[in-house]
């Protein structure tokens, strides 16, 4: 009894001086970082919102959140925590929209840093007439704005994701994959330069050309390098208008072997898409919302209930005065393709309207509290020619309805990715991106990610050879697995550009030493 009674007073001491100096350590760090000269200002008080994501699922309280006015006091910020040296908690999450799904924008205790404070200057739109023309944007900038300003000079940039209240820094340190990405590759493909502030505080230019090492690894890096503080993205001539256009399909091989006849070669749209829809009942005449069938009447005979579909969309971009030439060019191209002829939708919007599609939905769902609700997604890179097998496993077996979020399938050119960047994919030279976007209540998340435990299982005891895109692993050697032949690299560049690993610990990749 006496030697309980001395453990527990032991422990209990032990544990009172780590507080206190946990206590003393925070008190000291929030001093000298209160006493930095900063243009924008460090808050301590509202700072509750930095600890929640899209995912709604993980919650960590930093001790401050940084709303930089300039690109200076994000490097005097990581410079100073730097110089404390290893034996400081503090670590550094840089904070785009916060749309990560398990955390990976948010740091316990230390600092993030809200990047859409972060407005140097105005978006500049550069060579406007010539052949190569491009924007300046800051790494906290959202990609909609990016939109609305480079539109304003009849430009705009080639490769998008499906949502546009994104920020730059955020989707070019994953990818940044949407239907345009078989002819122009992921977002960080369409990037010429960047600015970044290391984790050692410096700010450093990088480009193929310069820097060239650090470029690399920041495209696709999970903020694991640097904080992007701009980046120049490469633009096109932006349409007016697009034709947008859904078909169906029973049988996964017929649309799969379409969607690849779609983004090889000699294609005639722009975006190349689809879903995957079980059970759905009804599912034409909710199109008719926003889509005109070709045969009304056929179309209505069409049922949906109880059946495993695959709708393939399709968009061909326009501008009013080749809209003849357009529906022709359309036309043939829709004759090669095998969907089952009564389910062609068609819809004209502009061109705006259908970048920014998914912000109209998030408006609706805001308005009934169904946005804010736990997001368990799952995302995968599957090759080509394990597809088939995973639909069979995945789309036939393991998923019973797809009535609580989308489930987006399609095929990419892995071509048009950069292997020297550090976003990893299957070996495959097409790869598809599965998307199962599922929301869930409270009680349902349990159910949820242990479906997605399945499909996982499934796909490694079938040796799938699949990636996850917007990976969350909590163990290192699940890590080095997913890396891959690109682990070393990313290592090395860690030690050299972060070696006290105080940045984006939310991935739970590296540990700050202490
Ligand atoms: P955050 O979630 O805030 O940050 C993401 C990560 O990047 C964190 O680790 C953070 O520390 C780091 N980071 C943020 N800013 C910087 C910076 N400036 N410098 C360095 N690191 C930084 N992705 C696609 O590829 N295609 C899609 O079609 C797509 N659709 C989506 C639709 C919705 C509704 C949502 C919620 C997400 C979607 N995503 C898509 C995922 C999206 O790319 C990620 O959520 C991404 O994290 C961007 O979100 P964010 O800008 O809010 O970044």
């Amino acid at each position: 009894k006496r030697t309980m009674l001395i453990v527990r007073s032991f422990t209990i001491l032990l544990l009172s001086c780590i507080a206190f100096k946990l206590a003393c350590c925070f008190s000291s760090s929030i001093s000298s970082l209160k006493a930095l000269p900063l243009v924008g200002h460090l808050e301590f008080e509202d700072i509750y919102h930095a600890s929640k994501d899209f995912g709604n699922r993980y919650q960590l309280l930093p001790l401050a959140v940084l709303h930089p006015k300039s690109v200076s006091d994000i490097a005097s910020t990581i410079r100073h925590i730097y110089m404390m040296g290893p034996h400081s908690q503090l670590t550094v999450a840089a904070r785009g929209r916060g749309n990560s799904l398990q955390g990976q924008a948010q740091t316990r205790h230390g600092i993030v840093i809200h990047m859409e404070s972060l407005h140097p200057q105005k978006l500049q739109v550069h060579n406007v007439e010539a052949p190569a023309p491009y924007v300046d944007v800051s790494g906290g900038e959202l990609w909609i704005n990016i939109l609305h300003e480079t539109l304003k000079y009849g430009l705009a940039p080639k490769s998008w994701t499906d949502y546009l209240h994104l920020t730059v820094g955020g989707t070019l340190s994953n990818a940044g994959i949407s239907g345009q990405a078989f002819r122009h590759g992921p977002q960080i493909s369409n990037v010429h330069q960047l600015e970044i502030v290391t984790g050692k505080g410096e700010i450093l230019n990088c480009s193929e050309r310069q820097n060239s090492d650090l470029f690399h690894g920041v495209l696709g890096g999970l903020g694991q390098f640097g904080i992007i503080t701009r980046a120049r993205i490469a633009l096109e001539a932006a349409p007016s208008m697009v034709k947008w256009m859904r078909v169906l399909y029973q049988d996964f091989s017929a649309f799969a072997r379409d969607q690849e006849r779609l983004i090889s070669g000699d294609n005639k749209f722009d975006y190349v898409e689809g879903f995957v829809i079980i059970n759905r009942t009804g599912l034409l005449n909710s199109w008719r919302l926003s889509f005109t069938p070709e045969d009304p009447l056929e179309a209505s005979q069409f049922k949906s209930d109880g059946r495993t579909l695959y709708c393939l969309e399709v968009v061909k971009y326009f501008k009013l005065d080749d809209k003849d030439v357009i529906n022709q060019e359309v036309k043939e191209s829709l004759s090669e393709l095998s969907y089952i002829s009564s389910t062609l939708f068609t819809t004209e919007v502009t061109y705006e309207e259908f970048l920014d599609r998914v912000h109209v939905s998030e408006i609706k769902l805001r308005a009934k509290g169904q946005w804010e609700v736990p997001h368990p997604w799952l995302n995968l890179l599957v090759p080509r020619s394990k597809m088939n097998e995973f639909a069979k496993g995945v789309f036939g077996k393991i998923l019973s309805d797809t009535s609580n979020g989308p489930v987006i399938v399609y095929p990419v050119n892995k071509a048009k990715w950069d292997n020297r960047s550090s976003a990893v994919t299957p070996e495959e030279e097409i790869f598809y991106l599965v998307a199962i976007l599922t929301s869930a209540d409270k009680d349902g998340v349990e159910q949820i990610l242990e479906r997605n435990r399945r499909i996982i299982e499934f796909s490694e005891a079938a040796g799938l050879g699949l990636k996850q895109y917007l990976a969350h692993y909590t163990t290192r050697e699940e890590w080095r697995s997913h890396f891959g032949p690109k682990w070393d690299d990313f290592v090395r560049r860690k030690s050299r550009y972060d070696p006290l690993a105080m940045l984006a610990p939310g991935h739970r990749i590296f540990q700050k030493a202490v």
